[in-house]
């Protein structure tokens, strides 16, 4: 729709934004709320696409550094985003919106397969596409996950929601003197050593001129201003 400043965008959330005041899981009011957020984006005309992390269940380093083999790991941890992104799509559909998982490891009796094409048809539709399970295979991470898929289904912009409202030159939990950016290059993030994604992620975006957007997902009705067009957070892209 004209007065949106983006058509298609992919959103990151991390698992542990699912998880509220608890230190596991998924609470559905905190849930709830989110899917609220991305339906009234829907509804104002953005095709989106959703990546929603595993951490709030499992993380393949963190079974691994007590013990686990780190593949096995990655595949649980793989398997939690299935987990949050079923759940995501029963809030969504609740809610009366339209949602599709699509996973990269074959899990067809609870969801489709990522299939490209047809994950851009889902967009096309309205339907709100949540890609689970990253990229597919270990060692990854969802930041990489959100990355290539926004890179393939032609996203203008890759949103990460972070429990801090921007990116700052050092750790405003730590320096009341933090300055927070309004926008950086990607140049700018390698040179200040700035830590925006991971870095498998952060080349992805890079070598494919994908801008982001780093932002704090607590406010109600940010998604949508930012995607009117609201200088929210801190935009990273090729030339500042
Ligand atoms: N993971 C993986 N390959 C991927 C994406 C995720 O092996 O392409 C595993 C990895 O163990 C990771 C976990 O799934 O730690 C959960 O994802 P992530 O840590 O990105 O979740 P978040 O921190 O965003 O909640």
């Amino acid at each position: 729709m004209s007065q949106l400043a983006c058509r298609r965008v992919l959103l990151k959330l991390s698992g542990e934004a699912l998880m509220g005041d608890e230190d596991y899981g998924i609470d559905p009011k905190i849930i709830g709320r989110l899917a609220d957020e991305v339906i009234e984006a829907r509804a104002a005309g953005a095709e989106i696409a959703l990546v929603i992390g595993g951490g709030n269940i499992f993380r393949g380093a963190g079974l691994a550094a007590g013990g686990m083999d780190r593949v096995t790991g990655d595949q649980m941890g793989m398997l939690a985003t299935v987990i949050n992104a079923l759940a995501m799509q029963d809030a969504l559909e609740k809610r009366g919106g339209r949602a599709r998982v699509m996973s990269a490891i074959k899990i067809n009796d609870v969801c489709e397969d990522y299939i490209r094409r047809r994950a851009i048809r889902h967009l096309e539709k309205g339907r709100i596409t949540i890609f689970a399970a990253g990229v597919g295979a270990p060692f990854f991470t969802t930041d990489s996950g959100a990355a290539l898929r926004a890179i393939e289904i032609g996203a203008d912009l890759l949103l990460k929601a972070t429990k801090v409202d921007g990116v700052y030159d050092k750790d405003p939990k730590k320096h009341s003197d933090a300055v927070r950016f309004d926008s950086l290059t990607y140049d700018d993030v390698i040179s200040r050593d700035l830590q925006v994604m991971d870095t498998a992620a952060f080349a992805l975006a890079r070598d494919s001129d994908l801008p982001l957007r780093i932002f704090d997902m607590s406010q109600p009705g940010v998604l949508l201003r930012i995607l009117r067009g609201e200088n929210i957070g801190t935009l990273v892209r090729g030339r500042g």
